[in-house]
């Protein structure tokens, strides 16, 4: 039988898999198998030639029993109703799993946003809101960028939902430009979300991280001490080896905190093609080559992989950053990492994920290792609806704590039941949907 690569059967299958450990009463494990309210549209664009054209849109909300519904909005050409079903579940476990108030939700638009001009892309958004527009708000469901979509698309998405109700709704997106209303921190969180997970772990496996007393001392002497709020408490990663797949806000950022924390970042790719340098990337080095020639590919003094290759690199930790279904039966066997740290959503089939496990390959599961990104979503709707804005540390501080406590959750509850780190988290995560369902009842 070939492997299920369907992401809403998968995601069914990782709740299957712990509604038996927690022994979840039949009806409420049923519940949580289904999605909540799902809207589909069909609507025109004009494009820039004149021509009129029909693309189709989702929003779906998963579940709101803990809060507002809460996702971002992918715009990808191969978006399918099934994939944000599956991307609206894995958001109402990933709240969860970090303990802050939301539901889940997510969005997609079936389109190609390389091959569409900035005011192109506004038309489509600003419709997109509009067929929304009836499910969406501050309170119900609040969009925010993923795949293919970010702050300007934000920005958008907020002025067209203000315009329909008469006055400015800031709260109905994050990851909005910081002059609207956006936080500080993020459009790095996702990322440094996920390097404060894989920091954890890599001490966890009794890696040689530097300790904070050594370097502030260190970052004292040489006066280069960083305010990221991690100086005098967090640990240096010295020499751990890295290979990112994905070069995106995900991947391109958790290359740069990385190796800012001492890591040695060997391998990265992007949809054109992977480059390794076993020496080490200069990682802002390879932003602005990517800036000037749109890939990572080219890039002076390195070996060219495939995209899919860099899975298969020698390292240390490996971090998935793209899209679903990466990592699979055909290529798993390959993986030579010690952590599979999951910044995209999705990255591992079931069958792969049993195999990374038997080959005691820690990993990071998505819905904790990328909670970062929503966990300082959340910090920008509390900063706006109390209009009370605070500064990047405090954002990063939050985040820190928010993250490692995830973590130690996870891996207490992985080790309590003797599963992998993904079992964990869900049992984590689905207990807490669970016990709110409970305390709620079901209406009427
Ligand atoms: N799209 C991001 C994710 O998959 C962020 C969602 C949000 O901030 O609401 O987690």
């Amino acid at each position: 039988m070939s492997e299920e690569l369907n992401p809403f059967k998968i995601a069914q299958q990782q709740l299957d898999n712990v509604a038996k450990l927690l022994d979840l009463k039949k009806g409420v494990h049923e519940y949580l198998r289904h999605t909540q309210r799902e809207l589909t549209v069909n609507f025109p664009v004009k494009m820039d030639n004149g021509d009129i054209k029909i693309f189709t849109g989702y929003r779906i909300q998963y579940n709101n029993v803990r809060g507002p519904c809460k996702g971002g909005i992918r715009y990808h050409p191969d978006v399918t109703l099934d994939e944000v079903r599956a991307l609206a579940a894995w958001m109402t476990w990933k709240s969860a799993v970090v303990g802050i108030p939301y539901g889940g939700a997510k969005g997609g638009v079936v389109c190609n946003p390389k091959e569409m001009s900035q005011n192109e892309l506004e038309r489509l958004t600003r419709r997109f809101t509009s067929e929304i527009s009836i499910i969406i708000g501050p309170e119900k469901d609040i969009p925010a960028p993923d795949v293919y979509t970010n702050a300007q698309t934000m920005a958008w998405i907020m002025d067209t939902y203000s315009m329909i109700k008469g006055y400015s709704v800031p709260g109905v997106v994050t990851g909005k430009p910081i002059s609207i209303g956006g936080s500080l921190g993020r459009n790095e969180a996702t990322a440094r979300g996920c390097m404060f997970v894989i920091r954890e772990a890599l001490k966890h496996l009794d890696y040689k991280v530097i300790p904070p007393e050594v370097w502030r001392k260190e970052c004292e002497d040489d006066g280069s001490s960083i305010c990221d709020g991690d100086e005098g408490t967090g640990y240096r990663i010295d020499g751990a080896k890295v290979a990112i797949q994905g070069f995106g806000n995900a991947g391109s950022i958790a290359a740069k905190l990385l190796s800012g924390k001492g890591a040695k970042v060997i391998a990265v790719s992007d949809t054109r093609g992977g480059i390794l340098n076993k020496d080490g990337l200069d990682i802002e080095k390879v932003i602005e080559h990517k800036a000037k020639t749109g890939s990572v590919i080219g890039f002076e003094g390195t070996e060219l992989l495939g995209h899919k290759q860099v899975l298969e690199v020698e390292c240390d930790v490996l971090v998935p950053a793209a899209l679903e279904n990466q990592i699979t039966n055909d290529n798993v066997d390959n993986v030579k990492a010690k952590i599979v740290a999951e910044a995209a959503n999705g990255p591992t089939t079931p069958e792969a994920d049993q195999i990374l496990s038997d080959k005691k390959i820690m990993v990071l599961p998505d819905i904790l290792a990328n909670a970062g990104g929503v966990t300082v979503s959340y910090f920008e709707w509390v900063q706006g609806l109390q209009s009370f804005f605070w500064s990047e540390r405090d954002v990063n501080v939050r985040l820190k704590e928010i993250m490692v406590k995830a973590f130690e959750n996870v891996l207490e509850m992985s080790k309590r039941h003797g599963v992998d780190n993904r079992t964990g988290a869900y049992i984590v995560a689905v207990k807490r949907v669970a016990d709110a369902i409970m305390h709620r009842g079901i209406f009427p």
